[in-house]
């Protein structure tokens, strides 16, 4: 059975039509059998392995929005996020990795690549086959995508070579496909030309796997590009603008990590807030405790609202890029918020490893960071603000 979240939210439920509904409930029974039992072995482990993704893709959770002619579900983004919401209430890396390679991977290739290569990537790329990353950051080129390094040269017609050094890819040193941003030229305003590549795992060059705070089961890794050979994904010199559409969609996908993050641990909360005792009274019933859940209710209910607004607008196509920032930005502040919570209410057993809400901490913070840090969603929110008072002016002179 899906969640409360579902049931109790007309505004949600108006949103997943009965197919899809049954998609959810097969997701949580997944989550329940085949991921919360392994959760800490696999965090401890630092590692996921390979046949839960295939398990995954074959309930259709590596293609959630592909429509149904490439092998996808073609489901839409509310469905989508409480997915990956329902993944994240066990194993944040788990989540991560699927939101990615979904919104980044899948969903740059869907929009940007030929009908040829669907066909070559599609439906091994969706049915768990195959797991796909999106590499844009480096060591120069973090919040500046601009910054990309690794260049791509046409050597004969249609035939690129890729050279430079990708960080922090999820998923990276896995991933059987891989798009991957790099500079082709410079452009007519004189700045670089990015373009993106379809690059296959042949010819990567792996380096490490990053050892991060959070997420250690997720695959955060460094690889380089040493003649790689690489196809054009979409125009020349589209990859940039391609690239930030695809963050759009993957804004949503890192805000429903922080919704299934945060409700794992406000129900781990309150159920310790009822069961331990102190002073002779549960901790329930001290009036500190009582406003930290409410406080962390509050949040969370609107984090998911906001999360279902950019969920629709996604769904129907239509522009979703600030509502997509606000999501994130709040959804995954409030997270970090609510699970510090959690932990101060658990007390010093919160900061032990012997319950997860240590974990869903450490995991949640990567959300304020990846996909845009919190500051960039903060001047993404303001310049489109800032232009629709700019353009009102304009149109009123
Ligand atoms: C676990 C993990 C997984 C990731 N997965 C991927 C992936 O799959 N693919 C991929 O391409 N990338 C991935 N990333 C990279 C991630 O998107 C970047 O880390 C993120 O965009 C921030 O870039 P940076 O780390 O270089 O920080 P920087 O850009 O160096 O920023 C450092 C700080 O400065 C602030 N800052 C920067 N510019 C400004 C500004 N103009 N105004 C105000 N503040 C500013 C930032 O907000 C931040 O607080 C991942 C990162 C991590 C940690």
């Amino acid at each position: 059975m899906i969640d409360l979240l579902l049931e109790e939210h007309s505004l949600w439920r108006g949103q997943v039509p009965p197919a899809e509904a049954a998609f959810l409930n097969s997701v949580h029974a997944f989550a329940g059998a085949e991921v919360a039992p392994f959760a800490d072995e696999w965090e401890r482990a630092e590692e996921l392995p390979r046949a839960v993704f295939r398990k995954a893709g074959r309930l259709g959770l590596m293609g959630v929005t592909v429509p149904r002619r490439l092998g996808g579900r073609g489901f839409g983004y509310a469905t989508y996020a409480l997915a990956i919401r329902e993944i994240a209430k066990h194993q944040g890396a788990l989540a991560i990795d699927i939101a990615a390679h979904n919104a980044l991977a899948v969903g740059h290739i869907l929009s940007q690549g030929t009908r040829a290569q669907h066909r070559r990537v599609f439906p091994r790329l969706v049915n768990g086959d195959w797991i796909g990353a999106w590499a844009l950051t480096e060591p120069e080129a973090g919040s500046d995508s601009g910054g990309v390094q690794t260049t791509a040269v046409e050597r004969a017609a249609g035939r690129w070579e890729l050279n430079g050094f990708k960080r922090f890819i999820t998923l990276g040193r896995k991933a059987d496909a891989l798009v991957v941003m790099a500079a082709t030229g410079v452009n007519e305003k004189g700045r670089k030309e990015i373009s993106a590549f379809l690059v296959a795992k042949s010819q990567i060059r792996p380096v490490r796997k990053v050892p991060t705070c959070g997420l250690r089961a997720s695959e955060t890794s460094e690889f380089r590009l040493v003649k790689a050979r690489g196809e054009l994904l979409g125009e020349r010199g589209s990859g940039q603008a391609a690239a930030l559409a695809c963050l759009d969609k993957g804004r949503i996908g890192v805000a429903a990590v922080s919704l299934g993050l945060a409700r794992a641990a406000l129900d781990a909360a309150l159920r310790h807030a009822v069961t331990r005792k102190q002073f002779g009274r549960r901790l329930a019933d001290f009036q500190a405790i009582q406003f930290m859940l409410a406080d962390s209710e509050v949040e969370l209910r609107a984090a998911e609202l906001l999360v279902l607004e950019a969920a629709i607008l996604a769904t129907k196509g239509a522009r979703h890029t600030r509502q997509s920032a606000i999501a994130k930005l709040y959804a995954s502040e409030a997270a970090s918020r609510i699970c510090n919570r959690a932990l101060q209410i658990h007390g010093g057993y919160g900061y032990t490893r012997d319950i997860p809400i240590e974990r869903y901490w450490r995991d949640a913070r990567l959300s304020e960071i990846g996909e845009g840090s919190s500051e960039v969603q903060r001047i993404v929110i303001s310049r489109a603000l800032l232009k629709s008072v700019d353009d009102a002016l304009a149109s009123a002179r």
